[in-house]
């Protein structure tokens, strides 16, 4: 399997390549050059097959070239034995059409895990004896964790998580601080979700830095994270009827890398009817999905920080294919989006898009009636994020058939504040996690300034 850049300029590079790259060369983002097809057959024969058995049917045409089966199955073992749920990704019944797909099972109690407990294994299989590489990556406050959760401790890489300064929760800034391996700093920056990810990115696009450095990224930039979340869409869709029956998604967005793993696996060929994109009142993606405008806003803050996000990285993965995968074109359309913060899709782009995609946004009114409906009528607490997804799937209810999975992204027990102020119960942290408020927290404050950043990780990598 190769992989191409978004921006038709980067070397085509294979799966090692793209894991360890991130980012391509040219600005762009990885994908694969044709998506290997899942027969009617083979979902078929998923119906009664494990979490593992699925990943690896569905991640091995990916990886070829680049990792044995045998490879691949012991890295899928470590990645998800330790989950909390047998199931991995299981689901759960709300009424007639609602169902949830809990992907809070790992580690740090958020999606993140099912992504970044796989690329953790990957960075150290394919880093070889002597080998350094550096992590920086920025996060909205679920991202940071799972990334460290997923390296700390493993020799050959540093790591650096940016997150905005104030703007995470305790639970999620705890996470991160309370790590104690050698190889973890934090860094609590003056600005906002997206001053950090431009920060990062800045160091991307210096190639001095980035060749001395070797600078690797975890975001959802990384095309081996949007890999291992193909598989629970499957391992849902299977559940619920595919290759028999379409299923509806609904997918708290942030960053986009969710839901378009849900694209791929579409492309695949899982029957989905539909993507719903739920967004907080940070809608730039709703505002593109259903108006074509695709421009920068000023971000504000609420209760979903790990929504609260103006530039989608990921939309430019979809951008790809509805510019005819011209990378050349589209490669024009981002520099002028860079430079201007806005991009307008023509028409026949959101026609296009709209076969497979639907935007709803969610305020919060509205997200913490959901959230109430869920625990009065379900007996279901939901974090949320999760309660956006869930709002924008009742809505558009009426326009769907078939059952609809939302996204369950992260555990209650990360929220409890916004989880309380609407049921009235307090969740509790599970008891794998609950020495998190015990323990001493590490992290150092900076100004949002590429050279003082570069500096920092000079003298520490
Ligand atoms: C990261 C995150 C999201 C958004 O996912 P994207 O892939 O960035 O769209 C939603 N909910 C929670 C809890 C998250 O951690």
């Amino acid at each position: 399997m190769q992989y191409q850049s978004t921006r038709g300029q980067a070397p085509i590079l294979d799966f090692r390549g793209v894991t360890l790259a991130g980012l391509a060369t040219d600005g762009g983002l990885y994908l694969p050059t044709h998506w290997p097809q899942l027969s009617a057959e083979t979902l078929e024969g998923l119906a009664s097959a494990s979490y593992l058995e699925t990943a690896f049917t569905v991640i091995r045409p990916f990886t070829e070239g680049a990792l044995t089966d045998a490879e691949l199955k012991a890295l899928l073992r470590q990645a998800y034995g330790d989950f909390g749920h047998a199931a991995v990704t299981p689901l759960v019944q709300l009424d007639h059409r609602q169902w949830l797909l809990e992907l809070f099972h790992g580690p740090t109690l958020a999606f993140k895990d099912v992504a970044l407990q796989l690329l953790g294994g990957l960075f150290a299989k394919f880093l070889g004896a002597g080998d350094k590489i550096t992590i920086v990556g920025a996060t909205s406050g679920d991202t940071g964790s799972a990334a460290i959760e997923a390296v700390a401790g493993r020799p050959g890489i540093t790591i650096f998580m940016l997150h905005p300064d104030g703007r995470v929760s305790d639970v999620q800034r705890r996470q991160m601080t309370t790590v104690a391996a050698p190889n973890v700093f934090n860094i609590a920056l003056a600005g906002s979700f997206d001053d950090a990810q431009a920060l990062v990115k800045a160091l991307f696009n210096d190639p001095a830095f980035r060749a001395e450095q070797q600078l690797s990224a975890v975001n959802s930039i990384n095309w081996a994270r949007l890999l291992a979340q193909i598989v629970y869409y499957v391992y849902a869709g299977v559940r619920l009827g595919a290759p028999h029956r379409a299923v509806a998604f609904s997918v708290p967005t942030g960053n986009f890398g969710d839901v378009f793993a849900g694209y791929c696996a579409a492309r695949m060929g899982l029957p989905v009817s539909k993507l719903l994109v739920a967004t907080n009142i940070n809608d730039i993606l709703a505002r593109a999905l259903n108006a074509g405008d695709y421009s920068v806003g000023t971000v504000a803050p609420t209760v979903t920080p790990s929504m609260d996000i103006q530039v989608s990285s990921n939309f430019e993965r979809l951008l790809f294919d509805l510019h005819g995968r011209d990378g050349q074109a589209l490669g024009r359309t981002m520099q002028a989006f860079e430079k201007t913060g806005r991009m307008q899709l023509t028409d026949a782009q959101r026609a296009e898009a709209a076969r497979l995609f639907r935007a709803e946004r969610v305020d919060e009114a509205q997200m913490m009636g959901a959230l109430q409906w869920a625990h009065a009528n379900c007996g279901q607490l939901l974090d949320p994020h999760t309660a956006i997804g869930l709002a924008a799937a009742r809505r558009a209810e009426a326009d769907l058939d078939g059952p609809t999975v939302t996204l369950a992204t992260a555990h209650p027990a990360k929220f409890p504040d916004a989880v309380e102020r609407a049921s009235g119960v307090r969740p509790g942290l599970p008891r794998r996690v609950a020495h998190l408020f015990d323990r001493a927290e590490r992290y150092d404050r900076l100004p949002a300034d590429a050279e003082a950043l570069k500096a920092y990780i000079r003298d520490r990598a």
